[in-house]
């Protein structure tokens, strides 16, 4: 179901005179493993499969990639996001061929939206082929879609990522609702960051969900752990060693200012967040410098609040609720 771009493979090896690689590959994109492998086989490339979690494309594989003394790295199933490269790194997207899937839930978007309404379209990289075609039936319906900028963590218009929605940002003055394509993840980032209505698409589940309840009832919980931040004394400020999550000056920047605000503050590095790595650590707060999506996806699993830099610059007063919710802020601060 999903395109793997061999010749751009082929002329990558040939460029870097490939012989070993690591390939990285999400959780669902795990079944291309053997075609990948077998491809590379014919080039007579030693593969070799990293089995660690591979969560978006700031998340690359190089302290491992160097560790194997291998020529190159394969990421698999995200667009390009960092420029710059420790060894040779190629970008297998993985996108969608057959838009059936896609095609099929037209009807559905068209009675859940109705008519006349102007649409800002988002979508996961795994659907920028199909995006022209769906654009059309969704025109034939009587729904006029709009696609905004290039954000600066995706190198195509209209693609979304967890934490880089510009593709609606840029538009939302312009648009009645936006329909993002790909998941619900996908979707409750949006919801959470804009404030006119957003609607998911599943395409392989058929499904077209309203996101905005779940992100009220999100940011409830959010507005109930920034309330328990405020009593926290000891403060981990989390930075990750991920390349793409690595925010130093953040962190630092953070420091200062809750230890301004009478706070005990450390640094703590970490690469992959779990609850586990949190026990026994004498801190009563965090605050997550890394992925965004820890802090509001995984909250349930830590005992102690994991703010965003922008939620403990409202916890200190020094963001308005009303102005940070519903706005890029929210993520990007
Ligand atoms: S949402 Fe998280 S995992 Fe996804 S690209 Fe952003 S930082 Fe990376």
């Amino acid at each position: 179901m999903y395109k793997i771009e061999f010749d751009q493979l082929d002329q990558w090896i040939e460029n870097y005179k490939i012989k070993r690689v690591l390939v990285q590959v999400p959780l669902g994109l795990r079944s291309m493993i053997p075609e990948v492998v077998r491809h590379l086989k014919t080039k007579n490339v030693e593969a070799i499969i990293s089995i660690d979690s591979c969560w978006g494309a700031c998340d690359l594989a190089y302290g491992e990639a160097k560790a194997l003394a291998a020529d190159g790295l394969i990421h698999m199933g995200h667009a390009r996001m960092i420029k710059y490269e420790e060894v040779p790194t190629i970008y297998l997207e993985c996108r969608v061929s057959d838009p059936t899937s896609l095609i099929r839930v037209a009807d559905k978007v068209a009675e859940v939206i109705g008519e006349k309404k102007v649409v800002g379209l988002g979508m996961t990289v795994q659907w920028l082929d199909t995006v022209d075609l769906f654009i059309e039936k969704l025109k034939e319906r009587g729904i006029i879609p709009l696609i905004g900028s290039k954000g600066p963590k995706t190198p195509y218009r209209g693609v979304v990522v967890g934490c880089d929605y510009t593709c609606i940002w840029s538009i939302v003055d312009k648009i009645d609702c936006s329909l993002i394509i790909g998941s619900t993840f996908h979707g409750l980032g949006a919801a959470l960051t804009t404030s006119k209505p957003v609607y998911t698409i599943d395409p392989e589940l058929g499904i077209v969900k309203e996101m905005d309840t779940e992100a009220e009832n999100l940011l409830k919980c959010r507005y109930a752990w920034i309330e328990v931040f405020k009593n926290a004394k000891r403060i981990g400020v989390l930075i990750s060693m991920k390349i793409g999550q690595r925010k130093i000056g953040t962190a630092l920047r953070l420091k200062k200012i809750l230890e301004a605000e009478g706070k005990e503050v450390d640094l703590l590095s970490v690469d992959e967040l779990r609850e586990d790595l949190l026990d026994n650590l004498p801190y009563d707060g965090y605050v997550n410098t890394a992925c965004p999506r820890l802090s509001l996806e995984d909250q349930m699993r830590f005992r102690a609040p994991l703010l965003l830099p922008s939620e403990v610059l409202l916890s200190i007063g020094k963001l308005k609720w009303k102005n940070t919710i519903y706005s890029t802020k929210y993520l990007l601060v």
